[in-house]
Parts: C-alpha cells; structure tokens; sequence
C-alpha cells in the first residue's frame, strides 16, 4: 500500500520529472521497461503512447494505470524511474522500498515476437544508429515496404523513437519479421560494429563546427534586446511562457501546447510539408519564443535530435542584395566553418532531419511568399527570397524542419499549404502577466504595487496581454504608479508612457512631468519619427549610418534608448540600428505623422484606406513622396513587389488616431500649430466613419425570413480599435450608429482582451440590439470583463471556445441581469465547471424573458445541474437547454427532469454525451409527459438501455407536440433499435 501512495502523493513531482523537459524521452524508456517486464500488455501500451496527444496526458495516462495495477507495478515503476531520470531530475522524488529485480524474464521468451518485447530497453539502444540498416533488411526480405520505412523514420522522431517505430511496426508484422531484425542486430553486434557508429565516428571538424554554432547561437539568444537601450536582461530571468495553441481545430488536442509541441507530432495537418509556422500579434512575443528555443538548443536542455540549428532574422535577410546558394546563407549568416566546408554541407545534405532552420518574421520579408521561383539545387545561387520560400516549401533541402514565424494578416493561403501545422501565440494568459512582472521586479514591493494597479484597471490590463505592452508597462512602474488610477486605456497611452519615461531617464535631473517634457525633445522626435516614417513606408526596420544621418537622427538620440545596435551575423564590420520594436517604430512614424508640418494631408487619407485599395500601391506614392528623392523609384518598385506592409500601416493608423485624441492636445500645445492638429484629427474621424461606411454598404441584404447577419470583414476590428484609440465618443458614435444589423458576426478574428475593450466601447452606441458573435476568439475572462460596457445591447452573445471560466461568468452574470436585451447565451468549449451554474441559476430565477442557455462541451457534474435546476423551477421563459458533452449523469438528469417537468416554455433540451442511463432517461420520459412544449429531446452517446426507452415510449404515447428524441449511441443491441424505431417513429437512432 505504502508504495501506491508514493505513487499517489508525488504525482505532480513524478509528472514533471517525466515532462517537463519537452522530450518524450523518459516516458518512453520507462515504458520500455514495463512492457519488457510485462507489467503492461501491449493493448495498455497503445492507450498510453497515442500518437499526437500531449506528453502530459500521456504521463498522466501511465500513473492512473500504474496505481490500478496495484503495489507490484507501482514498485516496479518507480525502479523503472528511478533509472531513467537524471540524477538531478530525480532528486526531489523519493523511491524509498524501491528494489524491484529488472533482470530480464527469461521463461516467456519462446518467441521472436516476445523477445521484441522482453529485450526491448536493450534493443532500442542497439538499434538506434543502425535504424537505415534494420530496414533495408526488413525491405529486402518482403516484410517492409517503403511506406513502412518512412512511417519509421519521419524525421519528427528522435533515433529512439524510430527504434520504437521500427519494433512496434516489425511486432504488427509478426513472427518472421521478427525473426529478420533480431537476427540483423545479432549479426552487427558479432561483426563488432557499432551500432551507434554514426555518431561516434562523426568527424572532428564537423563536432567542431557544431561546437562552434552552439557557442554563437547561445551567445545571440541569452539577452533580450529589448532592454538594450536601457540594461540587460538575461532570457532566463525573465522568460515567461506565453500561451500556445493549435490554429486549427484537433480532435485528440486540447488546451495550450508547450514549447516542445512545436516540433512534435502535436497537430500535424500537413504529413509531407515540414515547416511549422508559429502566428501571433506583433509584440506577442514570437521572437522571443524563438530564442528561447535556440537558448534551449544551445545549452543541450530542447530539440536534442537537431545536430545544427540556423537562426535566421527575415528582417536582416531583407538587406542581403547579394544572390546566394544555400551553403553560402547558412555559412555566411550564421556560422562559417573554419575548415572543411564541403563536406559538412554536404553532411548536411545527407542528414536534413538533424537539421532545423528558424526563420523570425516572414512578414518583414519584402516579398512576399510566392511558390513561382522553383529551385531544388541547393548549390545554385538565387536571390535570398527565393531561398527562402524553396526551403520553406522543401523543393530544397526537403526534411529539414523550419520553424517560421510571422503576424497572421501577413499569411497567405499559397503559405499555408506548406505548413505541417500551424501554431497561434496569444501572449501571457492573465497568471503570466502576473509572473512576468514578478520576475522583471526582484523588488517584492514593486512587483505587487504594479499588479495592484493593473488590477484596478482592467483595459489596461487587457493590454498587458501582450507581452510587449506588459513590458513596457512594467518597465514604467514609476510612471504607471504616478499617473491617476484608470487614465491609461488606449495603447497609444503606453506608447507615450514609455516616450516620457525614455526621455525622462535623458535628462533625470530636470523636472519632465509637466507637459513641456515633449517639447524639450521635439527634434530628436522628429528625427526618430522620420526615419520611422520612412522606414515603414519601405518595409525597412534595419538602418545604416548612412540612413540615420540624412533623417538628422544624432548620437544623443540614439542614447535615448529608442534605437538599438541590430545584431547582424553576416555584417559585423558596420554598425546599424533598428527600433526597439517594430510597434515602437510605428509609435515614432505615428508621431511624425501628427507632429510634422511637411506631412501632406493625403498621407492620412492613405492610412486609413481599407487593405483591399492599398494593393494597388497607392500609398507606396504617399508615402514616397516624402522619402529622398534619389533613390525613391528604386524603393518604389521594391515596396510593391511586398505584401507585407499592411500589418504595419495598420498599427501606425491605430498610434496616429490615439495621437490625435482630444486628450493629448495639450501635449503638442508648443510642438506644431493647433490648427494643423485640429485638422488632422477631423481627417482621420471622417476617415474611420467612411471606412466603417463602406464595411456596412458591403453587408448583403438578408434573404426573406432571415435576419440581417454582418460578417467582420479583416479591417473591421482594425477600425474599431483606432476609434477606441481617439476616445471620443462622439466619433464612436458617429461611425456605428448607422450601422443595422441583426447579427454581428466576428468568428476567428483574433479577439482578445484589448479587442473586447475597443468593440464594447464602440458597439455601445448601436441604436438596435444585436446578437453579438463571437466563437473562437481568445476573449478569455478578462475580455469577458471588458465587454459588459455593450452587454445592454446585446441580444444574444455567442462565446464558444474563449477560455473562460467561472469568474468571467460570474461577473457576466452579474450585469447581464440587469440588462433587458440580454436573452441568449452560448457558451460551448470554455472552461466552466459546476461553480458558474449557482450564477446561471440566479440568472434564470432573476429574468423571466431569458430564452436560450447553451453550455455544451464543459466540466458540469450532478451538482451542477441540481444547481441549475433550482433556477429553471422558478423560470417560465427558458425555451433552449444544451448540456452537450458534460457530465451530468443519471443525478443530474433526474434534478433537471424535476425542475422542467411542468415546463411550458421548453422547445430543446440537449443532454448528449453525458453518462445518462436508464434512471435518468425515465425522469425525462416526464418533461414529455407533462411538458406543453418540448419539441426536441436530444440523448445521443449517453449509456440508456432498454428500460429507459421503455420509459420513453410510453411517455410519448400520451405526447403530440415532441417532434423527435435522439437516442443514437445508447445502450442498445441492433435488434433493440429495430424493434424501438418500429414502436416510435419520433425515434432517431
Ligand atoms: P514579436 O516577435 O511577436 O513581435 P517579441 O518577441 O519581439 O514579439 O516580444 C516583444 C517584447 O516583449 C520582448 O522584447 C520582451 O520584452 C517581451 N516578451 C515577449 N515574449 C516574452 C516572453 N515569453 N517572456 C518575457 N518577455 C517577453
């Protein structure tokens, strides 16, 4: 018994010692080891390791077993464990009374089958290295074809895993298949080869070479740059996992990923495609993900079966004008091997799957991604775009693996049917910002003073969700604890926190907390701001000396902070700058925008045109025109050849709205003349209502009987979020009252916290309430938070699958309750459990007019329903109920069925998929009873049998209005069914 509690009370420990590496590694040799004891059958094994679910449900998986099984397999675990780990991963757990024998068991082995399985820790070891070998003799004696060979050596698999492969893939084939790999291993072991002689016999220029790249990679990755300009950070100090997920939906996945799920199995869409693009928001932190996966690479702790990792900036590509092979780009912008260049490339060539590429922020590329240009000879020379998109499609190099990142406007369908899959990055979830802002504060105080703050203000905290926000935030705690409670709001806020809080470190001495602190710095705002302008016009983020000087920007500005040095591999020798951040350079061509004089007013007016108009290049023409003019044709025709720009237009329209907020006036009151800002502003509001116009003129008229629906066209949001920025009211209103609709639809729009604050603010002045939409967004409970100012206006709110838990409910409730228009709510795939149901309850007893309630696909038990059901006994209007998918049984069922059973508003009760049997389907055979208006009755995938139809049928015999009870996937024999739909033909099986 002691041993099982061992087991029991160290789970968590024994998880993360399993786990928490990222590699599978450990799990696997574990498992080796119990299946060759035979302390798992093979059918436990295949429930344990299934292909493509997280590491941790796997672990988990193994424990729960391992307790079943009782005292004798929970020794042996841990013995097993105990061998596995590290020492140091091992140390905090305890083993005491740990001393099972794993000397083989020698009296089942007759056959080669068992053998496979009873040798197995010691054939995985032999095998790996010889993995090439094995097959060709398991091809050669007609048991492998070559899909068996590639199912085996995907390069997603470590060497191990593909021994795993190979013996699970030889077992399925039986007895002789055996036979030939064990007599294959028998014979290279007689010859005296080693089996892992490819490694060991790896020549030493090319252990230097690697030794080499390591060193270069771990020295790029340890800092973060973005705190150049004012102190250095270590990565490890303060990397904090942002919240990872698959951008498409995966039956077998659910919730974030790990970082190590980036290069797994984890939701592959595409078998044959091997690049993995990670997508996110600027500033949510991709770059940063990324050196984090090269620190990890370099210190030997992640990505272990890569023997070469190449980091590549897309951004820096951008000034290669040179054209180039593939050994010239890897050799030259990453690592150049001192001697014996050709032959580790052509090692490389050899072995692309001990190859990763990372290629940081596509969408600065100036080209955009295009499958024209095909090259596969990785010695031609090409232009370094051309490279790029034949290794990102694999016509080059094919099985190398490339992670690449890039902002989602930017990915076009032509990319994406390259992707193996494709991973979102949505920033810090809210225990993140928590633990970001502990770690860049050491000072206790500090840390909770910040978070103290942000909690009393939530839109602001909704921003932290992005970590280059919450950075920011952070880094101005001085500033942030200062200024009033609640007056930061808009992202353009922050952005001028940090503008004061730079140029007050410039000049510590001097007072600059009144409003002069701009006016003092003016010109080396403009001087920044103008080399922003330029730059984002010409999808330029990387300057040379050169550039600095014709825009006027001085060493003393650079000091500031603003600017850092870039760290170019490939052009050690001159010394270029780029912005701290990309949303920073934007910031400073926002400013430059409002604050210079020599800006021509259509400048504006081509910031703010829809993304569809800006494809023609007109506002490479606005733009142009205030670049040098020397070489402007050339920057002309390089900018239309990209695609890419938008994103970052987009982001300057959005600081140039802020900027122009009546709220900031004051601060340009000595910068430029009132009148030109008066006028800017007007532009820019007419702007936003005339593309807000135009998104409603598109709005197709609803067919007869219908309601009128808009789906968010791309800018939507965008446009919402620059009238948040210029908080007037008087432009929010003017720019969505004019908008009718029924419905509003903004499915997958990448809504998160900060879009909930910019869309309540808006939405709020709708004359007509609406049914807001908006499934599949990352809206969370923060968003939830923030969009209660519109909840008065909404009709019906959809919100499935958008993390939200109990607390967001909670505080939903509590001002959906006071809001007439409020009636419907869905609320599928969250994160509620049985403590949001007290709050529904409340809900329905409260609102006599509520009419929909849909709360499939969480974590409700018995309670909750019983819960759930003293609401509905009091509530008369309630006509849909969806229960879908959780797990309320045969108690919650009856509790329900009691509360409903005189129901004269039920149209739609939906229990599928909840573990109701028999019991619970005669307490529901009483709704159709007694109810006047139940018209559906949806009990699909649940365990009734028999009985419980019995009880229905004879319910339904006395029932005229109930149109059809679902009964598919229940507890029935063919003949039953046969006979059930015989008898009742509202039956639907
Ligand atoms: P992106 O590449 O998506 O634009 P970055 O990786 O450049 O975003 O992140 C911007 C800044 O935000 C970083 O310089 C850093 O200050 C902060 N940051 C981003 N991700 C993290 C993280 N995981 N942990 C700590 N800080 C982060």
């Amino acid at each position: 018994m002691f041993i099982q509690e061992l087991v029991l009370k160290q789970r968590t420990e024994i998880l993360n010692a399993l786990c928490s590496s990222g590699s599978a590694e450990h799990l696997e040799r574990v498992l080796d080891i119990l299946l060759a004891q035979g302390e798992l059958t093979w059918e436990d094994y295949q429930n344990i390791q299934v292909p493509g679910r997280a590491l941790y449900t796997n672990a988990r998986q193994l424990l729960d077993l391992v307790y079943t099984k009782g005292v004798d397999t929970c020794e042996l675990f841990l013995t097993a464990l105990k061998l596995v780990l590290p020492e140091e991963q091992g140390a905090g757990l305890s083993f005491s009374g740990c001393c099972s024998n794993l000397e083989k068991k020698e009296e089942s082995q007759n056959t080669a089958t068992q053998a496979l399985l009873t040798d197995r820790p010691s054939l995985v070891s032999k095998l790996q290295g010889c993995i090439d070998g094995a097959l060709e003799a398991l091809v050669v004696s007609g048991h492998f074809t070559s899909g068996d060979c590639n199912e085996v050596r995907l390069p997603i698999y470590t060497p191990s895993q593909q021994a795993r492969r190979l013996l699970d893939h030889v077992r399925s084939k039986g007895e002789s298949a055996a036979k030939v790999v064990l007599h294959y291993i028998q014979q290279k072991q007689e010859s005296g080869s080693s089996l892992n002689q490819e490694k060991r016999t790896l020549p030493k220029e090319f252990l230097k070479y690697q030794k080499k790249l390591v060193s270069s990679v771990s020295a790029q990755s340890c800092f973060l740059s973005t705190y150049g300009g004012t102190s250095h950070m270590s990565l490890d100090d303060i990397y904090t996992e942002g919240q990872l997920e698959l951008a498409h939906d995966c039956a077998d996945v659910h919730g974030p990923l790990g970082l190590e799920d980036i290069i797994g199995t984890v939701g592959t869409v595409n078998e044959e495609a091997d690049t993995v693009l990670v997508s996110g928001e600027a500033g949510s932190g991709k770059s940063t993900l990324l050196q984090r996966l090269h620190l990890l690479w370099a210190r030997g702790e992640a990505l272990q079966d890569f023997m070469f990792l190449f980091p590549f900036s897309c951004r820096r590509l951008n000034s290669e004008h040179r054209e180039l092979s593939v050994q010239e780009l890897l050799f030259q912008h990453c690592c150049w091997p001192d001697r014996e260049q050709e032959e580790i490339f052509q090692f490389i060539l050899d072995h692309p799957n001990l190859i990763l590429f990372t290629f940081d922020g596509l969408d600065e590329l100036k080209q955009s991604f295009s499958d024209e240009d095909r090259l596969c000879c990785p010695t031609q020379r090409a232009p370094v775009h051309i490279l790029l998109f034949n290794l990102i499609q694999g016509s080059l190099m094919k099985g190398v693996w490339k992670v690449v990142t890039s902002r989602p406007e930017a990915v076009r369908p032509l990319l994406r049917k390259h992707l193996r899959k494709e991973v979102l990055l949505n920033g810090f979830s809210p225990s993140g910002i928590g633990c970001f802002v502990r770690k860049h504060h050491r000072d206790h105080t500090v840390a909770a003073k910040v978070l103290e703050s942000l909690q009393t203000n939530t839109a602001l905290l909704g921003l932290c969700h992005n970590p280059v926000l919450c950075w920011i935030v952070s880094q101005c705690h001085k500033e942030l604890l200062g200024c009033g409670e609640g007056s930061l709001q808009t992202i353009t806020d922050v952005y001028l926190m940090i503008l004061q809080h730079f140029l007050q470190h410039q000049s510590p001495l001097k007072s600059t907390m009144g409003l002069g602190w701009l006016q003092e710095h003016l010109k080396s705002v403009l001087h920044l701001g103008q080399l922003a302008f330029e730059g984002i016009g010409n999808t330029c983020y990387i300057f040379s000396c050169t550039e600095l000087e014709t825009c006027g920007v001085t060493e003393k500005d650079i000091c500031m902070g603003f600017l850092i040095q870039s760290k170019d591999m490939s052009s050690a020798h001159s010394k270029r700058y780029e912005f701290l951040h990309v949303t920073m350079q934007c910031f400073f061509a926002a400013l430059y925008i409002v604050l210079s004089s020599n800006i021509e007013y259509s400048t504006i007016l081509k910031l703010f045109e829809p993304q569809d108009m800006r494809k023609t290049g007109l506002s490479s023409k606005c733009f142009g025109a205030c670049l040098p003019s020397t070489d402007q044709q050339e920057k002309i025709v390089r900018r239309e050849a990209t695609g890419a720009e938008t994103p970052n237009l987009q982001i300057t329209a959005t600081f140039v709205s802020g900027l122009l907020s009546q709220r900031h006036r004051s601060l340009w009151l000595h910068c430029c003349p009132s009148a030109m800002m008066e006028k800017k502003a007007k532009q820019v509001s007419r702007c936003l209502s005339k593309v807000m116009q135009k998104h409603f003129k598109s709005i197709p008229q609803p067919v007869a009987g219908e309601k009128k629906s808009m789906h968010a066209m791309p800018d939507f949001v965008w446009v919402i979020k620059c009238i948040y920025e210029m908080q007037e009211s008087r432009v929010a209103k003017d720019a969505i009252s004019k908008l009718e609709v029924d419905h509003l639809k903004l499915t997958y729009c990448n809504i998160g916290p900060v879009e909930c604050t910019a869309l309540a603010y808006v939405l709020q002045h709708l004359r007509n309430p609406v049914g807001l939409q908006l499934d599949n967004n990352s809206v969370g409970d923060v968003g939830v938070e923030q969009l209660l100012p519109c909840l008065h206006i909404c009709n019906s709110l959809y919100l499935r699958n958008n993390n939200i838990t109990d607390e967001g409910i909670r505080k939903l409730i509590a001002k959906g309750i006071q809001c007439d228009n409020f009636r419907k709510i869905a609320l599928f795939n969250n994160k509620l459990t049985d403590a949001c149901t007290r709050h529904f309850s409340h809900l329905l007893k409260i609102k006599q007019d509520f009419l929909s309630l849909r709360l499939g696909n969480n974590n409700i038990t018995a309670e909750g329903a019983k819960q759930l059901a003293e609401g509905l006994k009091l509530n008369h209007s309630l006509q849909y109920l969806g229960l879908w998918g959780n797990k309320i049984g045969d108690a919650g069922a009856e509790a329900l069925a009691g509360a409903l059973e005189n129901s004269k508003s039920l149209l739609w009760l939906s229990l599928v998929g909840n573990g109701v049997g028999s019991a619970g389907a005669c307490a529901l055979a009483n709704i159709i009873k007694n109810s006047t208006s139940l018209e559906e009755l949806w009990l699909t995938e649940n365990c009734i049998t028999r009985t419980g139809v019995e009880c229905l049928i004879q319910a339904l015999e006395h029932n005229t209005h109930v149109k059809s009870v679902w009964l598919r996937n229940n507890d029935l024999s063919l003949e039953e069914v046969e006979e059930m739909t015989q008898r009742e033909s509202r039956f639907i099986f």
